[in-house]
């Protein structure tokens, strides 16, 4: 028997034979693939997934069909998952904070690759991972600009820190390698220019040769713009060759949100519209939303009829209310819905496969979408 999914055409085929009461999760697997094949022909190295951007079994099989072999995971919990659907995949244990019961999982599992801030942190892994072949990445986190969430805070070295970090590395006989994330949503790629000049500055400070330099995730997915990735993948190589010259590192990149926002289109539906126009969904900040009150929203949607038609004509900006009885779960600003729209009305909301059915919640009862899946996204 399989177990494949039924496919459907595109999304309006499903809402209009099924009119969907609760919130649905349109996936498709061949805008997945083809991302990732964006980034396999684009990037100069090794394409890894950031499994925490959306870790759904079918996201990782697809990954892994399109030729994605290696994973940045962060728990014992996504190594497991990702072993359950691919035992021979390579792990990176990026999390650069870790328990030794978790680090004792990760060497179970056979984690290749672990990245670390500080000497506490190394210390653990010294004393708990076996050096011979595996690689440990010093992460290094500079004041960039460029993302909308700065990652800087909470991990990360300055480079002092990271050029003694580095050292140690080297004589405790593991692969040394540098790591960073520009921090998410990021679409500027002079945040990696000065990244990885930094990086140069600090292996040779260290006077170690670095096997891999890993230039994180953050890339930016499409909110009103399509993201140039490609002149970011240019500017990683031309920087890598200028400043590393015949002592070029190989390369690994871990988008996460980049790989997966376009291969979901999240369909919420009118619950209310209130007498000055606020509008209710049925799914909010404690569900797909959870990341606009930082990251900002989706802002690509359109708006459909129960049976599916499309509203077009004047915009306004209306408040959106989510569904729960908590006064928080409203987004952030207000967003540009058709006049025309009513109750029973489906909003579509383009590119929102990552952090999204990862972070929700089932808070009041509600968060928890139905996943579809479609051959076409086109709307
Ligand atoms: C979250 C994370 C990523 C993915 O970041 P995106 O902004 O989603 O691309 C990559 N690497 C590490 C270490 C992370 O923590």
């Amino acid at each position: 028997m399989s177990n494949q999914p039924f496919i459907w055409t595109n999304v309006l085929s499903h809402l209009k034979s099924d009119h969907p009461l609760g919130t649905v999760m349109y996936f498709s697997p061949a805008v997945l693939q083809a991302t990732a094949h964006r980034f396999i022909d684009g990037f100069d190295g090794l394409v890894t997934y950031a499994v925490k951007a959306n870790p759904a079994p079918v996201v990782l099989e697809n990954l892994i069909a399109a030729g994605i072999s290696a994973f940045d995971v962060a728990s014992p919990a996504e190594m497991r998952a990702l072993r359950a659907v691919a035992p021979q995949a390579v792990l990176h244990y990026n999390n650069p904070v870790r328990s030794p019961d978790e680090i004792a999982v990760a060497v179970e599992l056979g984690v290749s690759s672990y990245s670390v801030d500080s000497m506490r942190e190394l210390e653990k892994l010294i004393k708990l991972v076996p050096a011979r072949g595996t690689e440990i990445a010093v992460r290094l986190c500079l004041p960039v600009d460029g993302a909308v969430y700065d990652f800087g805070e909470k991990f990360g070295a300055g480079p002092e820190r990271a050029t003694a970090l580095l050292k140690e590395v080297a004589a405790a006989g593991f692969e040394p390698a540098i790591t960073f994330h520009p921090g998410t949503q990021c679409a500027d790629p002079s945040a990696w220019v000065q990244y990885i000049g930094t990086c140069a500055d600090i292996a040779g400070a260290a006077g170690v040769r670095i096997a891999r330099l890993n230039v994180g995730g953050g890339f930016a997915s499409n909110r009103g713009e399509a993201p140039d990735l490609e002149a970011i993948f240019n500017a990683i190589r031309t920087t890598v060759e200028a400043r590393f010259g015949v002592d070029r590192p190989a390369l690994v990149c871990e988008p996460g949100r980049a790989m997966v926002a376009e291969a979901f289109t999240l369909a919420t539906r009118v619950k209310a519209i209130r007498e000055n126009g606020d509008v209710f969904l049925n799914d909010g900040i404690y569900g797909a939303f959870s990341e606009a009150l930082w990251v900002g929203c989706v802002d690509r949607l359109h708006v459909y009829t129960e049976d599916s038609v499309k509203i077009v004509g004047d915009r306004e900006p209306r408040v959106i209310y989510g569904p729960t009885c908590d006064s928080m779960d409203r987004l952030p600003d207000p967003m540009p819905l058709p006049v025309d729209i009513e109750e029973g009305h489906y909003v579509l909301f383009e590119g929102m496969g990552a952090y999204s059915t990862a972070t929700a919640t089932t808070f009041n009862g509600y968060g928890q979408s139905e996943f579809v899946t479609v051959q076409d996204l086109a709307l």
